[in-house]
């Protein structure tokens, strides 16, 4: 059952989607050869505390970690380790964060150093997609409609979209209905209710779109070992509309990067 936000509860998930992306903003600065996600890991767990938010994966399905940090060929579930990373990595880091009892969880890959021009295509169009399905999230459409789009513009690309793993409704649970593929069909599946609130992230292979899980019980990686690419945001649905409770602007300001890509989904 989707559970629809009331105004006030879509501003306090508002703020706990922006503590992750502060922390996403703080962690784009650390993010270079030589650092493990290990120190990343604790570097978001004191800066999360520090906001007067808790982490939202630890504990969560006994989850060890306050990042799930995915490299390379790593698609998501990746656990924080000791091995450094290296140029020309990229490396998918996940966050969750509670505050006010409810759920902010969103993602964005990193490069580390200077990164394969085919590797940061797959970023670029990988994030290109999250945007294009946050278009379709909207009155009048369903479920189908978002992993629809997102499947046609990563497929044209002659990408891999993972089936296994998709976004999901958000809020005082971080797992809420619906379930949200990154691939469907136009017209199909639950409709979409003023309030409601999710996470969507597009997980798509550089190959096939085929996965499998490493003997942690986490990682999931690509079954051909080419990289993966990982972006998320979360939405929530205002006056028929999307709009973006979380932002890459932390993350932005921090590499020196411009972007009017989230200009259409801002509050008004
Ligand atoms: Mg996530
Ligand atoms: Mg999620």
């Amino acid at each position: 059952m989707i559970i629809p936000k009331s105004k006030e509860e879509i501003e306090l998930m508002r703020e706990s989607a922006l503590v992750v992306s502060r922390t996403l903003g703080m962690l784009a600065k650390e993010v270079k050869p030589g650092v493990t996600t290990n120190q990343l890991n604790k570097m978001a767990e004191d800066f999360i505390r520090s906001q007067g938010a808790i982490p939202g994966f630890l504990g969560l399905y006994d989850c060890p970690s306050t990042l799930l940090t995915s490299v390379n060929d790593a698609v998501v579930h990746g656990l924080p380790t000791d091995v450094p990373l290296k140029e020309g990595d990229i490396v998918a880091i996940d966050c969750g964060a509670i505050k006010n009892e409810f759920y902010g969880d969103h993602a964005y890959t990193f490069e580390v150093g200077e990164v394969d021009p085919e590797v940061q295509k797959l970023l670029r169009i990988t994030k290109e997609s999250l945007y294009i399905g946050i278009r379709e999230f909207k009155a009048g459409n369903r479920v189908g409609d978002v992993g629809y789009a997102i499947q046609k513009y990563c497929e044209a690309h002659g990408y891999g979209v993972v089936r296994e793993l998709v976004g999901h409704g958000l809020g005082r649970k971080m797992h809420e209905d619906p379930e949200l593929p990154n691939y469907g069909r136009r017209g199909r599946g639950k409709k979409f209710i003023e309030g409601m609130t999710i996470a969507l992230e597009p997980m798509i292979n550089m190959g096939t779109h085929k996965v499998k899980q490493l003997s942690d019980g986490w990682t999931i990686v690509t079954r051909d070992g080419q990289p993966s690419a990982h972006f998320e945001h979360n939405i929530a649905l205002v006056d028929g509309k999307p709009e973006l409770l979380s932002t890459f602007d932390y993350v932005y300001e921090a590499l020196g990067i411009k972007s009017d890509e989230e200009d259409e989904f801002r509050a008004k």
